[in-house]
């Protein structure tokens, strides 16, 4: 018997509206149809790390697909069956790997055996989690639910260059749930600097400026000197570990955007997290919500509901027997909690 299409508005959200449809329908088999994909973002549309990400889901589910072109507001997706294997994607452009990554990850850790994923593309862009983030926030809260997964960064990709490459081994495994209501004690703070083809005092500066403003002794400040060709690329990473999670915060060197602006940044969104009691900060937060929804139950809180949350939620809700509840426990403090009514879908 053939499956219902889920009809979804891709206007509630940007790229990841499409990503967590792609991850949900693999996992779930349902099929979907998506309209307005991007609507509302200045080029909108497929853009060619969206397009890789359904290209690259229908390879992993052999699924039929329409719609799948540079710049269409429009797709289908019927999933077929999910293969492990060794997989290659390759965005083309510097779009974003991690992003691609974690569109395929559900549906790898439902795979009948263990699969190699490479992509190549970009490893650090801005508006996407750098690899950093993955390796050192996102995968162990993963792991702590049951999944087994390795990843390696081959090579720095940054925008507008790209030629960036991750990999990621996979084992397949049901997630368990997770709770996580407090972060517990600060632990050790690290910032990092990544210099691809930029001089190095502009990494000093940066260096400098997020020191003073967070108070971070000279042994927490490193530099990483990438070879020139991997770039142009900078990166100011301040990686927070915690009792029971680390965080991880970047900004972006750009032309005409000085140093003492991309420190600022990354110490505002550390200042923002380390000012309340929240578990997480907002980018964990909307990427937390599919691995529990995987699961079939679990909570965090964080400082408030963003927009990736709220589309996250809506798009969960829309393919899943879960409900996802949003409790204010104070002023900066939200618990999201997810329960299951049925049991969770099993590999
Ligand atoms: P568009 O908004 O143009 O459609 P997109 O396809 O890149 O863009 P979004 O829908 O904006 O996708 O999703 C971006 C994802 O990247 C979100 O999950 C967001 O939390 C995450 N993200 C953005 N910046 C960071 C960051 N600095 N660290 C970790 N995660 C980030």
């Amino acid at each position: 018997m053939q499956k219902e299409f889920l009809e979804l508005d891709g206007a509630i959200g940007g790229g990841q509206v499409l990503r967590s449809a792609l991850s949900l329908s693999m996992v779930s088999g349902r099929p979907f149809r998506i309209v307005n994909i991007r609507a509302r973002r200045s080029r909108p549309g497929l853009l060619r790390q969206h397009l890789t990400a359904v290209l690259a889901a229908a390879e992993v589910c052999g699924a039929e697909v329409e719609g799948a072109q540079l710049g269409s507001m429009s797709l289908s997706f019927s999933p077929g069956a999910i293969k492990a294997g060794d997989y290659s994607f390759s965005i083309g452009t510097a779009g974003s790997c991690t992003l691609v990554l974690q569109t395929l990850l559900p549906a790898l850790l439902r795979a009948p055996d263990n699969s190699r994923l490479r992509i190549s593309g970009g490893t650090h862009n801005p508006s996407a989690p750098p690899s950093d983030f993955l390796q050192h926030a996102w995968l162990p809260l993963l792991r702590r639910m049951g999944a087994q997964l390795e990843l390696s960064l081959l090579r720095h990709g940054f925008a507008p260059a790209g030629g960036g490459q991750l990999e990621l081994h996979v084992q397949p495994g049901q997630l368990q749930p997770l709770y996580l209501e407090e972060r517990g004690a600060v632990l050790d703070q690290q910032a990092r600097c990544l210099l691809a083809g930029v001089p190095g005092h502009v990494g000093a500066r940066e260096l400098e400026r997020l020191a003073k403003r967070l108070k971070l002794p000279d042994e927490a400040l490193h530099f990483v000197h990438l070879p020139q060709e991997h770039g142009p690329g900078n990166v100011l990473l301040l990686e927070v570990r915690c009792e029971q999670l680390t965080e991880v915060f970047a900004a972006f060197g750009q032309p005409r955007v000085r140093a003492e602006q991309v420190a600022d940044q990354v110490a505002k969104q550390a200042r923002d997290w380390l000012g309340g009691e929240s578990a997480v900060a907002e980018h964990l937060a909307d990427q937390l919500l599919l691995p529990l929804a995987l699961a079939g139950g679990g909570s965090f809180t964080t400082p408030r509901r963003t927009a990736h949350l709220d589309s996250n939620i809506q798009v969960i809700e829309a393919f899943l027997p879960v409900r996802i509840h949003c409790k204010n426990l104070a002023p900066e403090r939200v618990q999201v909690s997810l329960r299951t009514e049925s049991p969770p879908i099993s590999t």
